[in-house]
């Protein structure tokens, strides 16, 4: 796991997968996990300076030394920084799962083709997230610039910090449910940190979080790897 950012949403990546490895093996198992975990602040400082290059450098440094340590498969625990995925996938010989196509996944398992899309604004805002959903066949719908800008502070400012609030969770309420009225039949928590704030019950239309669903993903096939007798 290459995580960190932030640290409140790797917590639950940590709990997710030792849960579901725990539900699908019994008894004492838990996960097998490798975590790098970096400093937020340097990354956020890289993000809002638009120095997107150099935090990915940083992180296919993270990336080689977990593959240097044993990992089999790459888990980067943030919707964002997979701007920078292929640079990072390109510094290591084994697979980045992928967050956006977890999430396409489910919502065409769904059988839903037009989504929102909630997350940080260079989520929302730019291709390499939205054209990566596109490419499995979804339409994306994203709030207009107001809403955008409430979706993307409550992030930074509250939940990447632990605090979850009511009044913020009536905002993404109400967002959801305007996104719901021009056309969304689902709505993808596309960001780490989402569904501290939103679950299934505070949304008109069914939710797609974005860490459980890679999560799961990674759990599925590692159970899987690890099920592969090797060869002789
Ligand atoms: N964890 C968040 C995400 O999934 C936001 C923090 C970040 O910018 O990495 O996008």
């Amino acid at each position: 796991m290459l995580g960190g950012m932030s640290w409140e949403s790797t917590a639950q990546y940590y709990r997710l997968a030792n849960e579901l490895v725990r539900d699908r093996l019994g008894g004492l198992h838990s996960a097998r996990i490798l975590l790098s975990s970096l400093d937020f602040a340097d990354i956020e400082s890289l993000q809002v300076h638009g120095e997107w290059e150099e935090a990915g450098r940083r992180l296919a440094q993270s990336a080689r030394e977990l593959e240097a340590g044993g990992a089999e498969m790459l888990v980067l625990c943030t919707n964002t920084m997979h701007k920078v995925a292929e640079q990072i996938q390109a510094a290591v010989t084994i697979p980045l799962l992928h967050i956006a196509d977890a999430a396409a996944r489910a919502v065409i398992a769904a059988g839903l083709t037009t989504v929102a899309l909630l997350g940080t604004n260079f989520t929302m805002e730019q291709d390499f997230y939205r054209e990566r959903l596109a490419r499995s066949g979804l339409t994306i719908l994203t709030p207009p610039p107001v809403d955008r800008a409430a979706v993307h502070r409550i992030i930074y400012d509250e939940l990447c910090l632990g605090i979850v609030q009511d009044r913020s969770r009536q905002i993404y309420h109400d967002i959801i449910t305007r996104l719901s009225q021009v056309g969304a039949e689902g709505v993808i928590l596309g960001c780490t940190e989402i569904e501290m704030l939103i679950s299934q019950n505070d949304s008109p239309i069914p939710v797609f979080p974005t860490t459980r669903l890679h999560v799961d993903a990674a759990v599925s096939l590692s159970l899987d790897i690890e099920s592969t007798p090797s060869s002789p």
